[in-house]
């Protein structure tokens, strides 16, 4: 036995992250006394302290079960330990105890983002005689609202929602007893006091239990519901009754996008879905995202739910309102409450206002607790192994995504168009906001403003630096001019390479593949088929697919058969449709043109040449339906030929070839199926193929793959394995979404290192 493991060291460990008000200094004591660690730990401003002594093994043992054991609501951003020899001048201290807490507010104050009830507060909703008994608002210090409810910081009873509703005598006990689950609970409410349920329908008003029971008996007769939730309101219906669906789809204005489906168990979900234990871990988890999964054949969820998806997105309740609700309705669509590209309503009066304008929603179910802050449910799907998001908002925001390290001046990115997000950063850690969606109304402009405004205010952040995108008609580029900071322009695939960048805190050079639908390019075309050589401190456009001329508006970028045109034309193809020469003769003439490399814009273009999407209803419909219809097919398929050349300055990937193969398949009647997965084959090997040539080029063995095009699993599942075996560190993104989502981060990420030089 090796005498080092008699020593007593001393590590100084200091986490931050969520770890204040879900369990984890108890969590921490529970494992010293495990290892046999003595010491304290304490909170110190936003942190998590401790002072461990012990031999190196147990040390070692002692930090590896906190990061990995971790309570269910904690996340861990950074974990800094420092472990030094024992100065003789210092004793083992006797025992390991929770010190009090220290009022120095230096570390970095992060606010709770909201928390699904818990298994305790379920219990207690369920049992007859408990104060809290079928009580909607029912939470502890573990569960329950937080950023939601939250008007200003710190997270106190007074600067939150629930400040509206002072506690009874009997809430006011527990919350100051020590020795009590409710200790602290700032949300805590009974019976006896606390917000209020309320029903508003066609001629009928009720509140507390009668409320619910309005809407249990519309909901089970197929009528549409709209539910108060935790960031806004739900629409509600069956997923049974497809004509329950086709109402909602009137309803939203939403003609094909898939809804997502809340079921009331785990063991539910399993009957119609496929889970995994990574995907059954997201949806249990307290965040409680919508996990998109892959759907039973022989699921009983109407068709007209999610459609030609291969997927279903399937969530878990999580506040006690909609557990008591799915007791007894069993699974219900849930959707945001909102007309297509509006953002979710989340103010009582706005509801009913939507309610008076809208005769197929039956009634509303409400409460008295005010929401603070709009925030939509998150989206993940499991690629190659791990979690991705789709869309980062509820149960995530505002965590710290990531963090880089100290200093770096204070920035704020304004995002992208679409699907917005904005990011701010301060002391190396980044803080992207929910998704507020496109830019595109002047509602969702002013939600915008208002939630750049709120993010300032409630980090206390005086950025130094602003950055937005190269596009100069963005509305957030125009908000970033209007702020008077200095501003930082970054291009848009630059900014999505740099979020996989930053998530790993990566400062030296890898080839960044950025494939999406469009981004306004150095060189005044759209790009969108990007191969980069980028590092934080800048990037080089070192290949790209074959420039083509499209049609440029927006409308036609919707319509994926006119793309195809555009592809075909390009190859000297004439089809025989009699809408083709209106469209190449707007090609020749250069009537609203654009020369673009968009990766996007190929795979609507291929969907709509195999007759299997024409129209884009929702952002990437055409590339969606044509992954399905890929994934439909089971056997072997080989890329189709494609071409690749260098110029003095970058390489080119030409899929003329393919497009010509892909048409003339298709004219021979060869399965549509067959050939959409032989045409991802060839994206996935023209990737792979531009990365080794890069390499060689430039001797960078790292490759990020982001944009909206790496949400397709089939291509990422292709080409992530062949680039591994190929020896490249592969890079994807795991903390916000490939798509526009992410960019803001990758803007920030920029911004912090702008002025500083090139390291390389
Ligand atoms: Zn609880
Ligand atoms: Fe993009």
């Amino acid at each position: 036995m090796d005498t080092e493991q008699n020593v007593t060291q001393k590590a100084v460990i200091k986490i931050s992250g969520i770890v204040q008000g879900v369990g984890f200094r108890p969590f921490v004591l529970r494992y010293a006394d495990k290892n046999g660690i003595k010491g304290f730990v304490r909170n110190e401003g936003g942190q998590v302290l401790i002072h461990a002594f012990g031999n190196p093994r147990s040390l070692a043992a002692f930090a590896d079960g906190i990061l990995r054991d971790s309570p269910a609501g904690s996340r861990i951003i950074s974990f800094d330990k420092r472990i030094s020899e024992l100065p003789p001048s210092e004793l083992t201290p006797p025992g390991f105890i929770i010190a009090k807490s220290s009022a120095d507010l230096s570390g970095e104050v992060m606010p709770t983002p909201d928390l699904a009830v818990c298994g305790d507060c379920l219990k207690e909703l369920f049992t007859k005689g408990d104060p809290r008994y079928r009580n909607p608002f029912i939470s502890c210090t573990l569960c329950g609202p937080r950023f939601s409810v939250l008007r200003r910081m710190p997270y106190d009873r007074e600067n939150i929602s629930m400040s509206d509703f002072p506690m009874c005598g009997f809430c006011a006990s527990q919350y100051h007893d020590e020795s009590d689950r409710r200790c602290h609970a700032q949300t805590v409410c009974c019976n006896g006091c606390g917000p209020v349920l309320g029903f508003v329908g066609a001629g009928c008003t009720a509140s507390g239990e009668k409320a619910l029971e309005n809407a249990v008996r519309a909901l089970k007769k197929g009528q549409i519901v709209a539910v108060k939730g935790i960031g806004g309101y739900h629409l509600a219906c069956s997923p049974f009754l497809g004509f329950s669906a086709d109402k909602l789809r009137i309803l939203k204005g939403r003609e094909h996008k898939p809804f997502a489906v809340m079921f009331s168990e785990l063991s539910e979900i399993k009957e119609h879905c496929e889970v995994n234990p990574g995907e059954e871990a997201l949806l249990c988890g307290s965040e409680r995202p919508i996990v998109l999964l892959k759907r039973r054949e022989n699921s009983s969820v109407s068709e007209s739910v999610s459609l030609k998806s291969r997927f279903l997105g399937a969530f878990l309740p999580y506040t006690p309102l909609q557990c008591m609700l799915l007791k007894e309705t069993g699974p219900l669509i849930m959707t945001s409450a909102n007309a297509t590209g509006l953002p979710i309503i989340k103010d009582d009066e706005e509801m009913l206002r939507f309610y008076n304008g809208h005769d197929e929603l039956f009634g509303v179910l409400l409460h008295d607790r005010k929401i603070e802050r709009r925030l939509d449910d998150s989206v993940m799907a499991f690629a190659c192994g791990f979690p991705q998001f789709v869309r980062r908002a509820r149960g995530f925001v505002p965590t710290a995504a990531c963090y880089s390290g100290e200093g770096g001046p204070a920035v704020l990115s304004l995002g992208p168009q679409q699907k917005n997000t904005v990011c701010l950063s301060k002391n190396g850690y980044f803080y992207p906001s929910a998704e507020i969606g496109d830019l595109d109304t002047a509602e969702a402009c002013g939600v915008y403003r208002g939630a750049v405004r709120d993010m300032r205010e409630l980090f206390s952040i005086k950025p130094e630096v602003a950055v937005c995108d190269l596009h100069p008609d963005y509305e957030s580029t125009r908000f970033a001019e209007s702020l008077g900071l200095p501003l930082v322009r970054v291009q848009h695939h630059f900014a999505h390479i740099a979020s996989v960048l930053a998530e790993e805190n990566i400062k030296e050079r890898v080839i960044g593949v950025a494939f999406d639908g469009t981004g306004c390019g150095t060189d005044g075309t759209v790009w969108g088929g990007e191969f980069l050589i980028a590092s934080p401190f800048g990037f080089s456009r070192a290949g790209h697919i074959s420039p083509v001329k499209f049609l440029g508006s927006d409308e036609s970028v919707k319509q994926g058969w006119k793309s195809a045109f555009c592809l075909l034309a390009h190859a000297g193809i004439t089809p025989s449709d009699g809408r083709f020469p209106v469209v190449e003769a707007a090609l020749k003439n250069g009537v609203n043109t654009i020369i673009s490399t968009s990766m996007g814009r190929v795979f609507d273009a291929v969907s709509s040449i195999l007759g299997i999407c024409h129209v884009s209803t929702y952002e990437g419909q055409c590339a969606v339906e044509l992954e399905n219809a890929a994934a439909r097919y089971r056997g072997d398929a080989e890329a189709l030929p494609y071409t690749i050349s260098e110029s003095e300055t970058a390489f080119t990937a030409d899929l003329t070839q393919c497009i010509k193969a892909v048409y003339e398949s298709a004219n021979k009647g060869l399965d549509p199926c067959f050939l959409a997965m032989r045409f991802h084959k060839t994206v996935s090997r023209l990737t792979v193929d531009m990365c080794l040539k890069l390499r060689q080029k430039y001797k960078i063995g790292s490759v990020a793959l982001s944009g909206g095009v790496f949400q397709n699993r089939i291509l990422v599942e292709d080409t992530v394995p062949v680039l591994k075996k190929a020896g490249f560190r592969v890079l994807l993104n795991k903390k916000v979404p490939p798509n526009d989502g992410g960019i803001s981060l990758g803007q920030a990420y920029i911004g912090r290192f702008a002025g500083s030089g090139s390291e390389e």
